[in-house]
């Protein structure tokens, strides 16, 4: 690890459990979305977590910024736990971490011009004058690939493509540190896909931006990410700078999961690995290593005893016994 590195969010331990009642209220059991995870995000860096649909990746960054409360854990940003914050405090700490979303159509009110939407979070924040407001907004409009006229449009008036740099628009006016991308390309065509990803790292360098990127494909995590996290039903099972990952994957569910991402070169053939099962419930996740109703390679202790998170290679983290 490089020494010049410098975390800019450390989250440990990070539980979220939701209850879940019967039609008399009572609690009937608890859905554990998210049920350990723990990694670090570096400035400068972008951290992807991966996993299927339902694992927990974006209840997790939600958690993260408390657009829901946390049941347990810390999240250090700049040394501050943000999950004890009290409610003035977080919201100055809200400025600096920031959220671009699967679908930014959705959160966009259809009647307001883009330009006062984006002014709105400018507002909030207490930032600038009403002048020096629309300054910003028109600067980042085109520093977003949109143009100066695009302030007096509506949000039905963009393509998903613009839409979701109106999304990045909206997050960097706050001139964040943090920013937690939600799937924000998954909505997206492959060819535009490519261009938010690129226009992602070209505001990373330019804004010195850290992300949170979150997606189910972690051939598109790949392209963007410093390190990978990967999710299986709550838990982070390995995470590793994104070449150690790729290279040599270590918890047989990421094998399975590089398995089926295509080769560059056709002509080289791999063994698919096809996970046998469905994913369990959350509401009753399997007993010892959450894996083993899947695994190939499970063996008794796995049924009973959980595996501890363990630097099985340098910067390289992994939980199973196996390893
Ligand atoms: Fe498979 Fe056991 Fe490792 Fe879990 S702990 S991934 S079941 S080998």
């Amino acid at each position: 690890m490089s020494a010049k590195r410098k975390p800019i969010l450390e989250v440990n331990g990070l539980k979220k459990h939701f209850s879940v009642k019967d039609s008399l209220g009572r609690t009937k059991g608890l859905v554990k979305a998210v049920n350990d995870v723990s990694f670090t995000l570096y400035e400068g860096e972008t951290f992807g977590l991966v996993g299927e649909s339902g694992c927990g990746k974006s209840t997790t960054g939600r958690t993260i910024l408390r657009l829901i409360e946390p049941t347990e854990g810390t999240a250090l940003f700049n040394n501050q736990n943000i999950f004890q914050l009290s409610n003035s405090d977080l919201r100055k700490v809200r400025k600096d971490l920031q959220m671009v979303f699967q679908d930014p159509y959705s959160s966009l009110n259809p009647r307001i011009r883009i330009g006062n939407a984006l002014e709105e979070t400018m507002i909030i924040h207490n930032l600038g004058t009403k002048k020096e407001r629309m300054e910003t907004v028109m600067e980042i409009l085109n520093k977003v690939g949109l143009q100066e006229d695009h302030y007096y449009r509506y949000p039905h008036e963009f393509s998903g493509g613009q839409r979701q740099r109106i999304g990045l628009a909206r997050a960097l006016v706050a001139n964040p540190k943090v920013i937690v991308c939600d799937e924000p390309v998954s909505a997206l065509d492959v060819s535009v896909q490519s261009q938010i990803i690129n226009l992602l790292r070209k505001l990373q360098n330019e804004f010195k931006l850290s992300y949170l990127f979150i997606a189910h494909d972690i051939s598109v995590v790949r392209h963007i990410s410093d390190r990978i996290g990967v999710m299986y039903l709550g838990n982070m099972v390995e995470d590793a700078p994104t070449e150690s990952l790729f290279a040599s994957p270590l918890h047989p569910y990421t094998k399975a999961l590089l398995s089926a991402v295509p080769l560059p070169n056709p002509g080289v053939k791999k063994e698919r690995i096809v996970l046998q099962g469905e994913i369990p419930s959350p509401l009753n996740p399997p007993s010892g290593c959450i894996f083993h109703t899947r695994c190939p390679y499970v063996k008794d202790v796995c049924r009973t005893v959980v595996p501890v998170r363990k630097e099985a290679a340098p910067d390289h983290y992994v939980s199973c016994h196996l390893v």
